[in-house]
């Protein structure tokens, strides 16, 4: 089981869904008022890291997918509670921290995730 996450692991990405979650309720909360800049004072290196990474899908996205992405942090971020974070919800195998640090919230691998992106 060598591909199962380290506390540290655990924790960074714990820390990853927080900035996240925050970026994309900075994000709603701007587009809801209208022009306003998504703010990013707090937490800056950490945001600013993530934004790298995150920037141009969130600020592409619509309120709608914000929201969906939103409830998937919010999902992963329930998974790191009970443990069962990290792994794929449909084939239970360990997913890769390569994908986990492109995508915190990937509820599944790669594998089973291209598999129902090939069933719609
Ligand atoms: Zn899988």
């Amino acid at each position: 089981m060598t591909d199962e996450l380290t506390k540290q692991q655990l924790k960074a990405m714990s820390s990853t869904l927080d900035a996240l979650k925050a970026a994309i309720e900075s994000l709603l909360e701007s587009t809801e008022s209208g022009t306003e800049p998504v703010n990013l004072k707090n937490n800056q290196g950490r945001l600013s890291r993530m934004d790298e990474l995150h920037n141009q899908s969130i600020l592409l996205a619509n309120r709608n997918v914000a929201k969906n992405r939103l409830r998937s942090v919010m999902q992963a971020k329930a998974r790191l509670e009970d443990g069962s974070f990290g792994f794929c919800l449909d084939c239970e195998e360990p997913i890769t921290i390569e994908r986990l640090h492109a995508y915190p919230d990937a509820p599944r691998c790669i594998e089973c995730q291209s598999d129902s992106e090939a069933l719609r």
